[in-house]
């Protein structure tokens, strides 16, 4: 694979497609063993893991539900500064167990935020199934039960992942160069 040039930056390949693949079907195949006869639904957080989410669920093989949501940050009328808002979850999630799926966790920040907004609904569980996992830049309270790959603290982009909105069409991630 040859390097890619985004914007004013290159970066170079870091993980192929095959590599991806065979990490999804593994992540694939042990949700399909522990959620055995169990209410489930995927929440995908958009829009950084829709090749991901669309990739994992063609291995699952367990009655579930799919939906898609975002996460928006706007600046509250008071001085209490940000809100945050869980955009699009129109599937009701009380009383049942709910993955959550990210491209990426780095600090960790994002999922601690979804997942105290989801906790509001009434889940009967709530784990993180990511793609890519940073593990040495996590500062957060909720670690991925799932993940395929643990990367270090570089920036990647590919496979749904952007730099400025570019990228995501990748098949394969690509790391920054410097
Ligand atoms: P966190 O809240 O865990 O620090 O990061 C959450 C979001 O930051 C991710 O969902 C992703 O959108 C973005 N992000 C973190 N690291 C990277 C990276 O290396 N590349 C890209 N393209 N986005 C990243
Ligand atoms: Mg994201």
């Amino acid at each position: 694979m040859d390097p890619i040039h985004l914007h004013d930056k290159t970066f170079i390949p870091y993980l192929s497609e095959q590599e991806i693949h065979d990490a999804v079907v593994l992540l694939a195949r042990q949700i399909n063993l522990d959620y055995r006869g169990k209410d489930l639904v995927f929440l995908s957080v958009l829009n950084g893991s829709f090749m991901f989410t669309s990739d994992l669920m063609k291995h699952i093989l367990l009655p579930c539900e799919i939906s898609f949501m975002k996460v928006s940050s706007y600046q509250g009328t008071e001085s209490t500064g940000r809100v945050d808002e869980l955009i699009g979850l129109n599937s009701p999630i009380a009383g049942k167990h709910v993955i959550l799926l990210e491209d990426i966790v780095d600090t960790g920040v994002t999922i601690d935020k979804i997942i105290k907004l989801l906790e509001l609904n009434g889940p009967k569980s709530i784990e993180v199934c990511a793609i890519l996992y940073k593990k040495e830049a996590h500062i957060g309270t909720n670690i991925p039960k799932y993940f395929g790959f643990e990367i270090p603290n570089k920036f990647v982009v590919g496979y749904g992942l952007d730099y400025d909105q570019h990228g995501r069409n990748l098949p394969a991630i690509y790391q920054l160069k410097n």
